[in-house]
């Protein structure tokens, strides 16, 4: 573990790490794309996307500001009203969690080592240059990264979660945490927020949540998209334009609506339904859902801060004014997340049950990275609860190191199998 590196070196890393970081990108989406024969054809824009995008190749964001965020936790609302673009940082790339091994502890969470190498090599998602770097404090991991911000000189500000959430105390305190979060918006931007442009922004989201949740109802309805084109979609929501999301989503929704008219279906007629969940997939680490859907299986839900945790819920306003809105948008972002760095966290099994339930689900895979202790102490909970529902349960230790592909499939190979012969 190093601090400080001279200017040569951290040329030389640079250049490294963009290299590897593009080669992972053009391999990992290839794998994506070429091994499976009937994507949808409106999932070539989500394709593009992380090609040029990831790879720095795009100019959507120039002329803005943007506030790059590492977590489910920062209200995108707040963001868009205040005349700023949000993109999520957190990072997949084994490229950047090879440079974050120079300032963490070999054995810290492999997506806390990627996002602190892209940030310190600023190889962020389409070259973005953000104005503040918010880092939420739910597990120790990123909140002990977030002290780094000045180290790095970079604008990191510590976003404070409280460490439970059913309580009042806790609600007074995020909400408090929530307006000094606005007052750091307005100062880093420079613009206010209004009740007219939090509405906006309000509805905006809702208008992308709402298109989400339409995806996903097609997918309870017939296996019509592979898990891992679904991964891709919530991913590109960490940077895509919104209202494009929103598009490009309501296009995929027709194609896949077409789809069940005309039975085209993706996977095998008895493939075993997959719940993902644990440690959230983040492109361009998707080893374990194309490897379950290369197996044979096929992802149906997931229960990921990378995808459903992120996007499902929308603000619940009752009266339009920023007094009420305020509150509302903080409200949304503290109880309907089921983040492990609550305790308790009665809600996941909740979600988890209704996930096996609405999405006919023959099997959960627990996804935990190497060093992360959160989900690693939570699979128990879950994984006792998922057996209670007479549901077979596989806990996979893994991180972004491409090396474990052998040993994991034989472990999903197995698993599936099981599944396939209780079928
Ligand atoms: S996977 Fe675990 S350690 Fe890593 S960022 Fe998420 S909660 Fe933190």
């Amino acid at each position: 573990m190093q601090h400080s590196v001279s200017k040569d070196r951290f040329e030389r890393m640079r250049k490294t790490g963009s290299i590897h970081y593009s080669m992972e990108i053009k391999k990992n989406l290839a794998e994506i794309v070429d091994k499976f024969p009937d994507n949808p054809k409106s999932m070539q824009y989500f394709y593009d996307r992380y090609e040029h995008f990831l790879s720095g190749d795009d100019s959507s964001f120039k002329g803005k500001k943007v506030v790059a965020s590492m977590c489910i936790h920062v209200p995108l609302e707040l963001i868009y009203a205040v005349g700023a673009v949000p993109v999520r940082i957190c990072a997949g790339a084994y490229a950047m969690d090879q440079i974050g091994t120079e300032f963490l502890p070999a054995k810290t969470c492999p997506l806390v080592k990627s996002t602190l190498g892209a940030i310190y090599l600023d190889i962020l998602p389409g070259n973005i240059d953000p104005v503040l770097i918010v880092n939420p404090a739910t597990c120790d991991q990123k909140k002990k990264m977030g002290e780094m911000g000045e180290e790095l000189s970079k604008p990191l500000y510590l976003l404070e979660v409280p460490p439970t959430k059913d309580t009042e105390e806790a609600r007074r305190y995020w909400h408090r945490v929530i307006k000094r979060f606005v007052k750091k918006l307005e100062s880093v931007t420079g613009n206010k927020i209004t009740r007219r442009s939090l509405k906006r922004a309000i509805k905006m989201v809702a208008k992308a949540q709402a298109e989400y949740r339409r995806f996903n109802q097609l997918r309870k309805t017939a296996p019509v998209i592979y898990g891992k084109d679904a991964i891709l979609v919530t991913n590109a929501y960490f940077f895509d334009d919104i209202e494009r999301w929103t598009q490009k989503v309501s296009e995929l929704n027709d194609e896949l609506e077409k789809r069940i008219e005309q039975k085209i279906y993706v996977g095998k007629p008895h493939s075993p339904r997959i719940l993902l969940t644990g440690s959230p997939s983040i492109f361009p680490n998707m080893k374990l859902p194309v490897l379950i859907e290369e197996l044979g299986g096929l992802v149906v839900y997931e229960e990921f801060c990378s995808t459903s945790r992120m996007i499902w819920d929308t603000v619940a306003v009752d009266e339009w004014f920023l007094y009420d809105m305020i509150p509302a948008v903080a409200d949304r972002y503290l109880k309907p997340s089921t983040c492990p760095n609550f305790t308790p966290n009665n809600d996941r099994k909740r979600k988890i049950a209704k996930g096996i339930e609405d999405f006919s689900v023959d099997g959960v895979i627990y996804q935990t990275f190497s060093g992360c202790q959160l989900y690693d102490m939570e699979s128990r909970m879950v994984g006792n609860f998922v057996e209670s529902m007479g549901i077979s349960t596989l806990f996979i230790e893994s991180d972004y190191n491409p090396d474990d592909f052998g040993q994991l499939t034989t472990r999903l190979e197995a698993f599936l199998d099981s599944l396939k012969n209780k079928k």
